[in-house]
């Protein structure tokens, strides 16, 4: 069986340093990879080697497939962890590593292309009994054909392109009316963003959630899934805030779920670690959507609740070794929740907003984890995911993993540039998150940028209140120095600030 001795992270950021902390814990010699702009950050510090490749835009850089492999053979590297983004999901990558004789910690090159078409995803599954969205699973060729289709669905409809990612290539039909223009519309724009005009339609589920289920498989063929991510709270279709176990999901949804996301792997004979993205109904009914053949940004709150280190994981799948544990084994220890801690303006529609990190300090505490990839006085760079930060809470409950999280956000001090933070203060004091009652509509429904807006605690406002009162009593004397001062102070302005 392989040894994995030296691992280069094709990657930058949280991630990068999230994958090398668990491979120097293993014994594993790191080398990390960096482009220009990159140059003094933590990753690049944390590594035992590291290598510039270019220039700070990604094709000059992280995206230098072939050059990252001529590296790994001259400093003799094992193997190479893509993390998330970038070469990731790169099928001809991941073969190109492997017959260069590295090991890619990852699933094979095929269950990447499979699952990277949305379409050969649908036909792989379909041998497995997982519930789809009601729709067409073929390319659509035939107009007048699909145009019936929809109206036996139902309308509203959503026709998708199949090599769509990144929640591009969907467009929304409301009515028969506009099928065919918008049809048209869809193939050409699917053919110019991603080069395929292949498109498919499917029943739009108006109040949806997006729950997805965690699998690890080994290379011998055995699959478990470690639960569920809730990730409905999105901002422009991206995920901000997530949560494990989901507030909704009851252990017999799970167990079917769960189930499902194993069939799905199955069907493309996958290993490693993967995630299985389910659309959830009104009714809870849900239906497979795809699956990310990755580790995902969000893979703390399953290692959080389950005690397993994802990475280790994959790491010891990639050296071929069986899992070492079975289903039965795994169980949901409390609740985890992550707040994703983005340089964005969330009062200016979430625009980045990119600068340098004046102040940055961490909140500490227990059942507190912050996976970062800055330091105080580093700039952010334009060239990139405007991710500063993961803030990962875990509690014995939702509510003490929720109370934790907004006290840590308190805690969190960051000056400089504008952040997602209060945005997720905001959102998890919400009484929708707070009761689990929410979808992924959850900020064109409640938030505006108002909502942000200073508000005082009562302790603060009797500050103020008392500021006032003193201010107008000496304001009074100014005008009138010969009015004694009242005994009792004058509580009107005091009653009228609380
Ligand atoms: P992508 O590959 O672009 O991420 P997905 O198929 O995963 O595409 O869908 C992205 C998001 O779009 C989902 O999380 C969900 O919010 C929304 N979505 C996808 N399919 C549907 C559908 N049939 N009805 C309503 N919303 C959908």
């Amino acid at each position: 069986m392989p040894k994995i001795n030296k691992l280069l992270v094709a990657n930058r950021g949280e991630i990068a340093l999230r994958i090398m902390r668990t491979a120097k814990e293993m014994g594993i010699a790191t080398v990390a990879v960096y482009s220009e702009a990159d140059r003094l950050s933590p990753h690049v510090q944390f590594a035992d080697e590291a290598i510039c490749l270019g220039p700070p835009p990604s094709n000059q850089s992280y995206l230098l497939g072939e050059e990252i492999i001529r590296f790994c053979k001259e400093l003799q590297v094992d193997a190479i962890h893509p993390g998330y983004g970038f070469l990731s999901e790169n099928a001809d990558f991941a073969r190109k590593v492997t017959d260069a004789g590295i090991i890619f910690v990852g699933p094979s090159p095929e269950s990447i292309e499979v699952m990277g078409s949305k379409l050969a995803a649908k036909q792989a599954v379909s041998k497995y009994d997982i519930p789809l969205v009601p729709g067409t699973e073929e390319a659509i060729s035939d107009i007048a054909a699909a145009k019936k289709k929809a109206a036996e669905i139902g309308y509203p409809i959503l026709i998708k392109a199949s090599a769509g990612g990144g929640g591009k290539g969907m467009r929304i039909v409301e009515s028969e009316s506009e099928f065919e223009e918008q049809m048209q519309r869809a193939v050409s724009e699917a053919q110019s963003a991603f080069g395929d005009g292949a498109v498919f339609i499917e029943k739009f589920i108006t109040s949806p959630r997006h729950i997805e289920i965690q699998v690890l498989g080994d290379q011998q063929g055995n699959i478990v899934y470690l639960f569920e991510r809730e990730c409905s709270i999105q901002r422009r279709h991206q995920k901000v805030i997530e949560e494990a176990p989901s507030a909704v999901v009851t252990p017999e949804m799970r167990k079917a779920m769960g189930e499902s996301a194993v069939g799905v792997a199955k069907a493309c004979r996958y290993y490693g670690a993967g995630t299985v993205e389910f659309i959830v109904d009104d009714q809870l009914n849900f239906y497979f959507l795809e699956m990310n053949t990755r580790l995902q940004v969000e893979h703390p709150v399953t290692e959080m609740i389950t005690g397993k280190d994802l990475v280790r994981e994959q790491i010891l799948i990639a050296e071929g070794k069986p899992l070492s544990f079975s289903q039965e084994d795994l169980k949901i220890h409390g609740h985890s929740v992550e707040v994703r801690v983005y340089a964005e303006d969330p009062k200016n529609n979430f625009l980045p907003d990119i600068g340098r990190l004046k102040t940055y300090r961490r909140p500490q505490g227990p059942g507190i984890r912050v996976d970062d990839g800055f330091e105080e006085g580093m700039d952010i760079p334009i060239y990139y995911d405007p991710m500063i930060a993961k803030l990962i809470t875990h509690g014995e409950n939702r509510q003490d993993a929720i109370d934790r999280m907004i006290r840590a956000i308190h805690e969190y001090r960051i000056t400089g540039i504008e952040t997602t933070l209060d945005f997720c203060r905001f959102a998890l004091q919400h009484e929708a998150f707070v009761s689990g009652q929410f979808d992924t509509k959850f900020v064109e429904r409640y938030f505006t940028p108002d909502k942000l807006d200073p508000v005082f605690t009562t302790q603060e406002k009797e500050l103020l209140a008392a500021l006032a009162v003193a201010f107008f009593e000496q304001e009074d004397q100014r005008i009138n120095p010969k009015k004694p001062l009242s005994p009792t102070p004058n509580t009107n302005w005091k009653n009228r600030l609380l």
